[in-house]
């Protein structure tokens, strides 16, 4: 922490040019020269994570051009397909990939920006806002970089993110589920995999299959977690390998018909005598549940901002509507039940995303408080406030809403997106009491 007295103060803003009796200018002229939590005359003053610093304002404006040039014309009509392959867009993808958008988590020497998790949320947030889908293929593939960078070792990074890094198309996916084994791996039950792999020479002979796995159809490179030692939990015996979509005995198989996030596409992977080598394991052998808490911690918060971002973008469209609907004599946003209605919409998407900021800051910096709860609470509390959201626009919108043309129905559908994937809310909760009660 830095102490901070007014002389200091005034220094800086001599330095900085700001005027001094702006407060909020002092706060900012502060907060370009210190990253740690500050004293200002013995009291604190606002954590970094409550401000946005020059360069996330930078970056979400360009994540809000992006939206509003490639994804919110196409977004409607892309929902609309009946098949799921057709509702998705590599136009999008190769958008996003000239703007640095797609592989923005990447450090610099792999030619991303390195983003952190806090500003990666803010962006998976602004997509979200676009739409649910589009969020969810990148808050995948932003995120998997990310680990990739981290656990894998130096000949398996020097194979994969240069291909990566470079591939218009180059999007990632984790698979974890299978059929039989869903909350299983939330709630660590006692059941092994049933995607399996023998020992052979040189390597390791998988069959089984994932289902619902996010860009599943799409990824070029995956993280696949199967069981490697017979007759012990999953929790204990499975492995973290890395995949890669042209291996002979990997095959796609259906691509599942979801009710929204249909810009996203979520398939099974099958493997059928599929070898993958032993250089390909990744983070050690029986070691995938180390992998998964160790380089994982804001997944869950992630999973929050995409939602979140439908929460913000079902508040928008009823705020805009109780200005242009008139009814009992006036618009509706001057009847005070609606006006209260706003106020709570507002109040739950402002407490989900500090939820979350403060999860991705703690996250990567995880000795200044990291608690367990904060790997599975915040999607649990900005789904459900999304949730809440949805349906009072839909209210909001009376029998208007109800209409497809409106838009309201779309946002519905996406906001239900979020109570299970990523865990169901139920399982979560269980899972944080189990954190919170362990001793
Ligand atoms: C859109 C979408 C995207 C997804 N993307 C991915 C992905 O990219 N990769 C991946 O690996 N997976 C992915 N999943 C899978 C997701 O994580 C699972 O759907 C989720 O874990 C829940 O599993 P399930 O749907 O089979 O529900 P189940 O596990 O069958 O649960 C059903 C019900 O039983 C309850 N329940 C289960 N166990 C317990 C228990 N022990 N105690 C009390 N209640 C319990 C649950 O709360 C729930 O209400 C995705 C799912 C969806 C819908």
């Amino acid at each position: 922490m830095v102490a901070i007295t007014e002389e200091l103060v005034g220094s800086l803003l001599d330095i900085t040019g700001y005027p001094a009796s702006d407060f909020f200018a002092k706060l900012l002229a502060i907060k370009l020269l210190f990253k740690d939590p500050m004293i200002i005359n013995g009291r604190e003053i606002m954590h970094e994570i409550f401000i946005e610093t020059e360069d996330q304002r930078a970056i979400l404006e360009t994540v809000q051009r992006f939206v509003e040039s490639e994804v919110t014309p196409r977004s409607a009509e892309l929902d609309a397909n009946t098949d799921p392959e057709a509702s998705y867009s590599w136009e999008i993808v190769e958008k996003a990939h000239e703007v640095g958008l797609r592989q923005a988590t990447l450090s610099e020497k792999y030619g991303g920006m390195g983003l952190d998790s806090l500003t990666t949320s803010m962006v998976i947030e602004e997509l979200g806002k676009g739409d649910l889908g589009v969020s969810v293929i990148f808050a995948q593939t932003l995120k998997i970089a990310k680990i990739m960078e981290a656990a894998l070792n130096e000949e398996q990074r020097s194979r994969v993110l240069p291909i990566f890094a470079k591939d218009p198309r180059g999007m990632l996916g984790i698979g974890i589920t299978e059929p039989d084994n869903a909350s299983n791996y939330f709630i660590p039950h006692p059941t092994p995999f049933r995607t399996t792999a023998e020992k052979t020479d040189g390597g390791w002979i998988v069959n089984g299959m994932k289902h619902f796995i996010s860009n599943g159809n799409r990824a070029s490179f995956y993280l696949v977690f199967i069981q490697t030692e017979k007759g012990t939990p999953l929790a204990e015996g499975s492995t973290c390998f890395l995949l890669e979509r042209d291996r002979e005995g990997f095959s796609i198989g259906r691509v599942h018909d979801k009710m929204g996030e249909r810009l996203a596409n979520n398939a099974e992977l099958v493997f059928q005598d599929c070898f993958l080598p032993d250089e390909n394991i990744i983070g050690g052998l029986n070691n995938g549940f180390k992998v998964l808490s160790e380089f994982l911690p804001q997944s869950n918060a992630y999973a929050a901002s995409s939602i979140l971002g439908v929460a913000g973008a079902c508040y928008e469209k009823a705020l805009n509507w109780t200005k242009i609907r008139v009814q009992g004599g006036k618009p509706l946003i001057e009847h005070d039940g609606i006006r209260a209605q706003l106020a709570e919409m507002r109040m739950l998407i402002d407490a989900s995303r500090s939820y979350i900021h403060r999860a991705c800051y703690l996250a990567d910096n995880q000795d200044q408080g990291w608690d367990k709860t904060l790997g599975v609470l915040p999607k649990t509390m900005a789904s459900q406030a999304a949730w809440k959201i949805a349906t009072w626009c839909l209210e909001i919108h009376g029998g208007h809403g109800y209409m497809k043309e409106f838009g309201v129905e779309k946002l519905v559908r996406d906001a239900a997106a979020f109570l299970h994937s990523d865990g169901v809310n139920r399982t979560l909760f269980l899972k944080a009491a189990n954190f919170m009660y362990e001793d």
